[in-house]
């Protein structure tokens, strides 16, 4: 796979760059609502995708080679279905050649994301990723 078909598997959901935290017992992961400062909350791209990684220094990039980590990751993100050997589902905008699909469809963080700031406790944002994202891909 060229670094461009890698590129395209990203369907612009946005999701990967919330806020996470993880209970270090039970190992359970749970997401906020609260973004990476450096997601546009509009377009759910980031503002500086080629120096993510210098920018904000826990920014994971994800590459074919460290694909078994990706259990952190939403269970509709393309590159989890695909290293669980799953389909991607028909708004995946490689499937319905309408990059708008990604916001029509609710996947994407527009509608419920928000800045992060700096005070801001982020056990009070934890949330349930919206479920209407999972009934296409089971
Ligand atoms: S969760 Fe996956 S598909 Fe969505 S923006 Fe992140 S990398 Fe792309
Ligand atoms: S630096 Fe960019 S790619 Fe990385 S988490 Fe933040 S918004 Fe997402």
């Amino acid at each position: 796979m060229s670094q461009d078909e890698w590129e395209s598997l990203c369907d612009g959901c946005g999701r990967c760059c919330l806020h996470k935290l993880e209970d270090e017992d039970k190992g359970d992961l749970y997401y906020t609502n609260v973004a990476c400062r450096l997601l546009d909350l509009k377009t759910c791209r980031c503002k500086h995708y080629p120096e993510r990684e210098t920018l904000v220094s826990d920014c994971i990039c994800l590459k074919p080679s460290n694909m078994k980590d990706f259990h952190w990751l939403p269970p509709t993100c393309a590159y989890r279905l695909l290293n669980e050997g799953k389909e991607l589902p028909k708004w995946h905008p490689l499937l319905s050649n309408n990059q708008e699909s990604i916001h029509t469809s609710g996947i994407s963080v527009r509608d419920f994301a928000i800045e992060e700031a700096e005070g801001l406790d982020l056990e009070d944002y934890i949330i349930d990723l919206p479920e209407s994202d999972l009934t296409d891909i089971d």
